[in-house]
């Protein structure tokens, strides 16, 4: 959600701010703005409705000269998307100004203060409160800016990532962090600021993760300082990314989505690499190596995760209890932290998050880490807040992930719930060694599985272009390709805008079946297991009604086959693995349909990646 970037050195900054920007845009493009100082001391601020390039355009005639600077993509909260709500804010002086990524909860009555003082209001946002406030008990007080903001902040209620610039001042940059994600570059007599790497990795790889309440002073020819709300100052911890530019970029796809798409083979063999032996017939995950003991003693494994995330916690309920036996429960975070959940100590509770910055699924973490449950972490970004704060877990290595609807972090989330169940099951005995090793087997050949299923894309891409008609679509699957329909629906949803509900199949007849007739389209995820005779007459069903149905199936498929509008084949493997081959046809599905009705697929309209606000 919203993305900040920052730059303080020898190099103008403007062209660095812009670049970070764009590899940023993913996360917020409702506008776009840019702060910087000039080698007179000149506060410029320049910002506009729309996405980057608006703000390149608008730039064009201004003047961006500054060794110092900080620039925000917006995903509004607080405030239409426009102009005026735009970051960077000015204070009232325009000594100041900020970027912010979060919510300032307690805005209404900081500002109420603000105003009897009398100070007035550009914009409806919570960011601006913060700026007013810093410059109140900066002139106040007669302090420096890194005080000024420190003092601010323990005013404050809610969350932020924040970059301060002042006025007179180009050698100073003020940043803090709470609960919105914040990561410092260091270069040579250099710094960045970023709400992730991607705007930084290009320069150096050379990073320190900033904590909760901690406060940053950046300063030209100086260490960095780092203070937290209580005053103690800390000494920063400099880590080394992994990441490579090659990772952020579109590499010849028109896409990140459909690149992300077909870097699935990859992402999963990363995934699976050092963890999954097909040599040795086993699965090793150090996760499990050394707390299995908590999976074991738990009577129960609470999954919590919000969006595509909780689709991958639904088929993990399947996992668990198909191989453990261990009951499971799976909520979205939102609705977990807030209901007062009856937690009890020995309870296991995973946590599963692309970004790791998830704020649900962070405020469901701290409430179960409270009431004495074992944490564990299911997330994609090395050193994000997820992987900081629980108590033990597994990296997705997917890569990163720039398209806003998520798809290798799907796969990848439902591979390393698979290896778990696994590997538990077989630590608790709850599996043979025969079944074992066969899954096993076969899951090693799951990456070439999904690429014959990418290489039919030509095939996929014909059957979008039929669909653009319609304004609903209804996503069929049972058992373990249940949560498969849901996500397929969210895609279609996400990306195209088209309305879609994914259902259990056998449910269709308490409702949905209502809305068959012979415009709509109904994606049916059958592939040939236990409960195909029973997904076959739902099937039956859905024709009697003349609904057109694109069905899933297994290759070499007959009966879907006779009576479905088409069908798309996914190749014969275990049923517990099936969810990895059944969704990458839907993805695709999805993915053509939005391209044929012109959206735009990797920023769609309303959505950001990464959620950082409840
Ligand atoms: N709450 C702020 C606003 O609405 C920041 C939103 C963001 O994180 O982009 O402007």
């Amino acid at each position: 959600m919203c993305g900040i970037v920052g730059y303080l050195g020898d190099k103008q900054a403007f062209d660095i701010l812009i670049k970070g920007l764009h590899r940023l845009e993913y996360r917020g493009y409702d506008s776009a703005g840019v702060a910087l100082v000039d080698s007179q001391g000149n506060l410029n601020v320049y910002k506009t409705k729309g996405k980057v390039s608006s703000l390149e355009d608008y730039c064009k005639d201004k003047d961006t000269t500054g060794t110092v600077g900080i620039a925000h993509t917006r995903w509004a909260t607080h405030g239409e998307p426009n102009d005026k709500n735009a970051h960077p804010h000015y204070s009232q002086s325009k000594n100041l100004a900020i970027i912010h990524n979060g919510i300032i909860e307690n805005y209404l009555s900081l500002k109420t203060f603000l105003q009897k003082e009398g100070y007035q209001f550009q914009s409806d946002t919570d960011t601006e409160v913060l700026v007013q406030l810093i410059d109140y008990i900066k002139t106040q007080h007669n302090l420096s800016l890194y005080d000024a903001v420190h003092q601010a902040l323990s005013q404050v209620i809610g969350a932020y990532a924040i970059g301060v610039l002042e006025k007179n001042n180009p050698n100073v940059l003020v940043a803090a962090r709470k609960s919105s994600p914040l990561i410092i570059g260091i270069g040579e007599g250099e710094y960045f600021l970023g709400s992730d790497a991607s705007p930084i990795i290009e320069y150096t790889n050379k990073v320190v993760y900033i904590n909760d309440e901690e406060v940053v002073k950046i300063e030209r020819g100086a260490n960095m300082e780092i203070r937290n709300l209580k005053n103690v100052v800390l000494q920063p911890k400099v880590h080394e990314l992994s990441l490579n530019l090659d990772d952020i970029e579109k590499g010849g796809f028109e896409h990140f989505m459909l690149k992300e798409i077909f870097e699935q083979p990859k992402s999963l063999s990363l995934c699976m690499n050092g963890r999954l032996h097909r040599d040795l017939g086993e699965i090793r995950l150090s996760g499990i190596l050394d707390y299995g003991d908590k999976f074991e003693r738990a009577s129960r494994i609470i999954i919590t995760a919000c969006g595509t995330s909780w689709h991958a916690g639904l088929i993990g309920k399947y996992l668990f209890e198909t191989f453990c036996r261990i009951p499971v429960e799976v909520e979205v975070a939102s609705e977990f932290r807030y209901r007062n959940p009856v937690i009890q100590r020995g309870d296991v509770l995973i946590a599963i998050s692309q970004s790791g910055e998830t704020a649900d699924t962070l405020a469901a973490m701290e409430l179960a880490k409270k009431q004495g449950a074992f944490v564990y972490g299911i997330c994609n970004v090395v050193g994000s807040s997820v992987a900081r704060l629980t108590d033990s877990g597994t990296y997705t290595h997917a890569g990163p992930e720039i398209g806003v609807a998520s798809t290798k972090a799907f796969t990848t989330q439902v591979a390393v719930l698979t290896m778990t169940a696994l590997a538990l099951a077989k630590r608790m005995n709850k599996i043979t060694d025969e079944d074992y090793k066969r899954i096993i087997d076969e899951f090693a050949t799951i990456g070439d599985k999904i690429q014959t299923i990418l290489n039919n894309r030509d095939y996929i891409k014909e059957i979008s272009k039929i669909f653009t008609y319609a304004k609903n679509f209804i996503y069929l699957g049972r058992g373990f390709n249940y949560p498969v329909a849901m996500e397929g629906a969210l895609k279609l949803k996400e990306i195209s805008y088209i309305h879609a509900e994914g259902y259990p199949a056998a449910e269709m007849k308490h409702g949905p079946i209502a809305l068959i007739d012979e415009e709509m389209p109904i994606v049916v995820v059958a592939p040939h297991y236990a409960m195909y005779s029973k997904i076959l007459s739902n099937v039956q069903e859905v024709k009697a009604r003349k609904g057109k149905v694109i069905a899933v199936v297994t290759e070499g498929d007959v009966d879907i086959k006779k009576l479905a509008d088409y069908t798309i084949e996914v190749p014969q493997t275990e049923e517990c693995l099936s969810p990895l081959l059944t969704v990458i046809p839907l993805q695709l599905l999805s993915y053509y349909i939005a391209v044929a009705k012109g959206r735009d697929v990797d920023q769609p309209r309303n959505l950001a990646k990464s959620v950082t606000v409840e």
